[in-house]
């Protein structure tokens, strides 16, 4: 995404564009369909849309996995803009958010995020397909294991899967549930923005597993917590450093 507002994605032409915006993780159906009424309460000071601007701004600013990824896509040459690449809009359903690889734009469901954590977690989630789309040519569309491998990425390091495992450690001592859960999150993103059957979405998601779970960037390690992505964070930047002394 991000920083190539020339590239027109995969596949631009316009009988794709509203399938375009089903990319990644969510299905924002009503997208196009602007100028519906807000529902806010008259108890409420700020609008969802002003508070999702705030938290979103909280997020880019102090959240340790967003400031790595900004970093990172920086480097890559995909520069975020806050203006630019973020959106906060109303979606259908309990969809969080998603990334639109048609225009480069992560949509955050102001309606739906409703605290600074799941903001963060949307996205670094969304952060993590905006930082494939940008280091690779993703097909999205054309191949499912493409959506498949970023899907497991963005549920294995966005910590999506990192509370669950860490209660399901403490009370299970389950090694192996942090891999299935995030099988299960992934398989289940996709079936969110396909139109596949459970069986090809499991098929895909194994075929790309063990190389997708197994590809930490730009983390370089799994994030299981905040303390482990500063630590990400300051290798990242010292990385950076010795590779422009090169
Ligand atoms: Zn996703």
């Amino acid at each position: 995404m991000a920083g190539a507002p020339d590239e027109s994605g995969p596949g631009s032409a316009a009988g794709e564009q509203l399938q375009q915006q089903h990319v990644a993780c969510q299905v924002f159906p009503e997208r196009l369909a602007q100028g519906n009424p807000q529902q806010g309460f008259l108890s409420s000071f700020f609008t969802n849309n002003q508070k999702c601007q705030l938290m979103l701004l909280k997020t880019l600013q102090t959240n340790p996995y967003v400031k790595l990824l900004l970093d990172a896509m920086k480097h890559s040459g995909c520069a975020v803009n806050k203006e630019r690449h973020f959106s906060c809009e109303d979606c259908d359903g309990n969809v969080s958010g998603g990334f639109d690889a048609s225009t480069s734009q992560i949509v955050l469901c102001q309606n739906n995020i409703g605290s600074q954590a799941h903001m963060n977690r949307v996205v670094t989630h969304e952060l993590i397909h905006a930082f494939d789309h940008c280091r690779a040519h993703v097909h999205w569309f054309t191949d499912v294991r493409h959506l498949a491998c970023s899907e497991v990425r963005a549920a294995n390091l966005s910590g999506d899967c990192s509370l669950v495992n860490e209660i399901f450690r403490l009370h299970f001592g389950l090694k192996q549930h942090h891999q299935t859960c995030v099988r299960d999150r992934a398989i289940l993103s996709i079936l969110a923005v396909r139109n596949i059957s459970k069986e090809v979405a499991q098929k895909a998601v194994d075929e790309v597993f063990e190389s997708c779970f197994n590809d930490h960037e730009p983390f370089g390690r799994i994030p299981h917590n905040k303390t482990y992505a500063r630590y990400a964070h300051r290798d990242f930047q010292n990385r950076d450093r010795y590779y422009s002394n090169i």
